[in-house]
């Protein structure tokens, strides 16, 4: 079983990197992916000795990966990074300013909170241990205050792109996403493709724009996609000849509905497409690609 989408609580995740990758393998998962919004840390030294990755006896080969936010022709588009190697400089500064747009988008949404008369969130928010603030925090505090039942009305009433208090923040373009993921050695995918609601037409353009900018691949089997929609990225998939991923996106045990490893496997349509079977794709047993990765483009004679 592999699960190439999955968030820990360095974003919106509740888990550990350590409790989520016993999780998968717990649930048989052999490949598995920690692919947080904007950050990179689960991969990363840390100061907290708590929160370290710890695998030691998991016998699961895990996968370096991000979530970028982008923004293209105006719309919030995610774009998934495999492979990444962690100590990239450029993706790191990228990731950075991402953090710091989440951060201060959190403070408007305070501002408007304060103005309505529920306070105390910019509080609650110091206390995470998250490194990227998402509005699944947000959503969290509302509810806790009271002032939401529960997440899909703390997005639909407050923070979806409907809700009273959303604002827009200016995430990188999709291009400056995939050429960072490229930089650092990753593979780039449009995550979750089905839930932006783009016509046929509108889906084609950004996958053109996608691939002219060098993305590599679609998501195309996650959690609540109807079969017909499966299919219907399996198909785009095939027809662009992009690389094919799955991933549960899972964020928390108490999202029953969306588990980790709990994903159904690509239509045979893109079967032979599947990441994978990328030739940069470590062999099991090998935590990162075995080829001329490690060089970096710098070094190369
Ligand atoms: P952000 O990355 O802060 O912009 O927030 C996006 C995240 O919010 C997604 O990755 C989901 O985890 C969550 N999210 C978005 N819309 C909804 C919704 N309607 N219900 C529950 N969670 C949502
Ligand atoms: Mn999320
Ligand atoms: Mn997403
Ligand atoms: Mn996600």
């Amino acid at each position: 079983m592999i699960d190439l989408h999955t968030h820990t609580c360095y974003s919106d995740g509740t888990l550990s990197p350590t409790a989520l990758v016993r999780r998968a393998a717990a649930n048989g998962v052999r490949c598995l992916a920690i692919t947080d919004h904007d950050c990179m840390a689960a991969f990363q030294p840390q100061p907290d000795d708590e929160l370290a990755l710890d695998v030691t006896g998991i016998d699961l080969q895990l996968i370096t990966g991000v979530e970028i936010s982008t923004l293209w022709q105006g719309r919030e588009i995610h774009i998934l990074g495999l492979l990444v190697k962690p100590e990239n400089q450029a993706l790191n500064s990228l990731l950075t300013r991402q953090q710091q747009l989440r951060r201060e988008r959190a403070a408007r949404i305070d501002e408007q909170l304060c103005q309505a008369g529920i306070t105390g969130l910019q509080e609650y928010l110091d206390d995470q241990a998250c490194q990227a603030i998402g509005r699944n925090h947000i959503a969290d505090f509302l509810i806790r205050t009271g002032h939401a039942r529960d997440k899909q009305q703390a997005f639909s009433k407050y923070l979806g792109s409907k809700g009273k208090y959303r604002t827009q923040a200016q995430w990188c373009s999709l291009a400056e996403a995939v050429q960072h993921i490229r930089q650092a050695d990753g593979i780039s995918l449009v995550a979750h493709p089905e839930r932006y609601r783009l016509s046929n037409g509108k889906l084609n353009a950004l996958i053109d724009d996608f691939q002219a900018a060098g993305g590599d691949g679609l998501e195309v089997s996650y959690s609540n996609l109807a079969p017909e929609q499966l299919y219907r990225l399996a198909r785009l998939c095939q027809a662009r000849k992009m690389w094919a991923s799955l991933g549960s996106d899972f964020h928390s045990p108490e999202a029953t509905w969306m588990d980790v490893g709990k994903i159904r496997g690509l239509p045979p349509e893109c079967r032979d497409q599947a990441v994978w079977l990328h030739p940069a794709w470590p062999a099991p047993g090998q935590a990162r690609p075995p080829l001329n990765d490690d060089a970096g483009m710098q070094s190369a004679p």
